[in-house]
């Protein structure tokens, strides 16, 4: 029977950041980490034109930079500069700026390999032990923690098990903790698109009567594209040839960038909002997207997940009960509260606005996007909400 102290289960951005946000203390503490993952981190990361990427926020930087991450990420960190927000057939848009609100950039856009490969590259084996490839096919509550049992039947018991194996977390219901779903009835289409002109570090969020649409820049100006659409109209984009494809998100996103040259592989995302109704319980905290999965349009999940974890490391370590202590995990969840309450709300809210086709919510939107533009404190507020700056200091 193998044991650690902590048990994360999901080595994905978040299940590897918390371990990287520990491993230290950790280390202090002669604690044990096990990271418990199905697909092998190994390789390294390979540049490719169609990996998925993720726009951290300025807050996700300067927590990465507490961590000490920062340097290796920003090598492959493309800065955004200015966001330019607009709706099509409309005549308001309003500008952000990393100049006007006094910070060297509004967000980055970076590719997961590259975060994944980072995060990996930095955490000490002798502190943080991966089971990869495995996966964890139950867990059952023990008096004093969790006992984890692995698809190649062997098992692992721990004080604290973190569960951050994803949106669609299989343990999470095998657990009964119950969610709450909001579909949106919208998938979303990414893919990386490589426009005629250069992006000079603009991202673009676009609101159309099908959709919002976002286009971020990337390295090797490159951009990539979010864009949401009805799942029907999803299913038929991913199947247009890539020229068909090209046209329609031309005449979509305009000429801002020139003409849209190439497109790389297109993935669909079905979108839905998810919540689990409880995130810890004695011994266990519910963490990344099994705990919240937004919709991706206000890039905040993973920025609002880093922020969690960031909370819930020094929550573990300023406590001096044992690890495990449920009213310690209880103030991490008090902690976030808000910041989760106001996130959640913040993203649904532009995301509903932004994707309706009424015309009196789309006159609406007209007026706040000029109302945006022309009056600097509610510029300011909404860039502090998209930098991830909006509800604490960091
Ligand atoms: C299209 C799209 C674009 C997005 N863009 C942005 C953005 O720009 N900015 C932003 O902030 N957020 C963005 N997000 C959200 C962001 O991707 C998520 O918040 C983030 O991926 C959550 O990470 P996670 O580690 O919690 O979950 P995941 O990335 O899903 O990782 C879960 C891990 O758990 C592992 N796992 C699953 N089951 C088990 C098991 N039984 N045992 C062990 N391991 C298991 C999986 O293999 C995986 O590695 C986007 C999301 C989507 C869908």
């Amino acid at each position: 029977m193998q044991r650690a102290e902590l048990a994360i289960i999901g080595g994905g951005l978040v299940g590897a950041s918390l371990a990287l946000a520990l491993q230290d203390a950790a280390r202090a503490r002669g604690w044990r980490i096990c990271l418990i993952e199905p697909f092998a981190p190994g390789g390294g990361y390979q540049p490719s034109y169609d990996a998925r990427s993720t726009a951290l926020s300025y807050g996700s930087r300067l927590i990465y930079q507490r961590l000490g991450l920062w340097p290796a990420i920003a090598q492959r960190a493309e800065p955004i500069l200015q966001i330019h927000v607009s709706d099509r057939g409309r005549f308001a848009a309003a500008r952000l700026s990393a100049a006007q609100e006094g910070v060297p950039a509004l967000g980055y856009v970076v590719e997961n390999a590259w975060i994944g490969d980072c995060l990996w590259r930095a955490l000490d084996a002798e502190v943080v032990s991966w089971r990869c490839p495995a996966e964890v096919s139950r867990l059952d509550a023990l008096g004093n923690g969790y006992r984890l049992t692995l698809d190649d039947d062997s098992q692992l018991d721990c004080d604290l098990a973190i569960l951050a194996d994803g949106g669609r977390s299989g343990l999470r219901e095998q657990l009964g903790i119950g969610v709450s779903r909001t579909p949106y009835g919208q998938t979303a289409l990414i893919a990386n698109i490589s426009p005629q002109q250069a992006h000079r570090g603009q991202a673009f969020e676009r609101f159309t009567e099908d959709g919002p649409m976002a286009l971020l820049p990337l390295a090797d100006n490159r951009c990539a594209l979010v864009w949401t659409r009805s799942c029907a109209d999803a299913e038929r984009l991913l199947r247009l040839d890539e020229a068909g494809f090209l046209d329609e998100l031309q005449q979509a996103f305009g000429y801002r960038l020139g003409a849209l040259r190439q497109v790389g592989a297109r993935n669909l995302y079905p979108l839905t909002l998810i919540e689990a109704e409880e995130q810890v319980r004695p011994h266990l905290v519910v963490l990344g997207n099994a705990a919240h999965s937004l919709h991706p349009i206000a890039g905040q999940g993973y920025n609002l997940s880093l922020r969690d974890t960031l909370a819930l490391a020094e929550t573990l370590l300023d406590s001096h009960a044992p690890l495990g202590d449920f009213a310690t995990l209880q103030r991490y969840v008090r902690r976030q509260h808000s910041d989760q309450q106001l996130t959640v709300g913040f993203s649904d809210r532009v995301t509903r606005l932004f994707s309706s086709g009424e015309p009196l919510l789309a006159a609406g939107r007209n007026l706040g996007l000029l109302g945006l533009d022309l009056l600097p404190p509610a510029k300011h507020w909404f860039a502090r909400q998209a930098m991830g700056l909006g509800t604490r200091s960091l």
